[in-house]
């Protein structure tokens, strides 16, 4: 099964990606997570991409689509996926689903998590001071979130129109609670996949 965590900046996409992607066995990839790792290690890549995420702004499709890809032919991505911050763009989206189409596969479902905007701004703001991430700031949070609606929301117009499942989830509570109500979505649809 391939599914895509979706929401915007502060919704707990990362947060909620990595324990649902632990209890259901499935791979989980984050390009955020990626592309800070290359940042540390100071790659070619990385220094690319670092004054872009800290502004806010996102960084370039082909960059994004080259390290999916690669990450994706690797063999522990035959199990389940669970794609964290990818795709946010249609571009993406569309270089996405040629990539599946060609190894027979598609996105199975998008969970979007649903989270009123001052619950995402406060959020943003308390993990700035635990984690000290620099795009965390009011002013990137700001360019985050239009970012956000101008180029990542009409990713689920995309796959709307493509009869794409979506799971619509409430992303407000415990992390537990909100782990459950995602666990249950997948769940629910793992096993109608299988029966395929
Ligand atoms: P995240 O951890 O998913 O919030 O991503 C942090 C930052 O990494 C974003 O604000 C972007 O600058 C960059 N980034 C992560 N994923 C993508 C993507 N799919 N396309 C473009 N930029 C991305």
């Amino acid at each position: 099964m391939i599914a895509v965590m979706f929401g915007p900046p502060g919704s707990g996409k990362g947060t909620q990606a990595s324990r649902v992607a632990a209890r259901l066995g499935m791979l989980h990839i984050a390009t955020g997570d990626m592309l800070r790792d290359e940042v540390a290690r100071e790659t070619a890549l990385g220094r690319e991409a670092e004054p872009i995420m800290r502004s806010g702004n996102l960084v370039s499709d082909d960059l994004v689509v080259r390290v999916i890809e690669s990450r994706l032919a690797q063999p522990d991505a035959a199990k389940g996926v669970l794609l964290d911050g990818f795709p946010r763009t249609v571009r993406q989206a569309k270089a996405l689903d040629e990539m599946l189409t060609g190894k027979g596969k598609r996105v199975d479902v998008l969970v979007a998590l649903r989270v009123p905007e001052d619950v995402l701004r406060e959020r943003v703001l308390r993990r700035a001071e635990i984690e000290g991430r620099s795009d965390d700031t009011p002013d990137a949070f700001a360019q985050r979130l239009d970012t956000y609606r101008a180029e990542t929301e009409p990713v689920l117009e995309h796959y709307t129109d493509s009869g794409t499942r979506i799971e619509e989830v409430d992303g407000v509570g415990s992390i537990e609670a909100v782990a459950e109500r995602i666990v249950k979505a997948l769940s629910g649809h793992r096993d109608a996949v299988q029966a395929q």
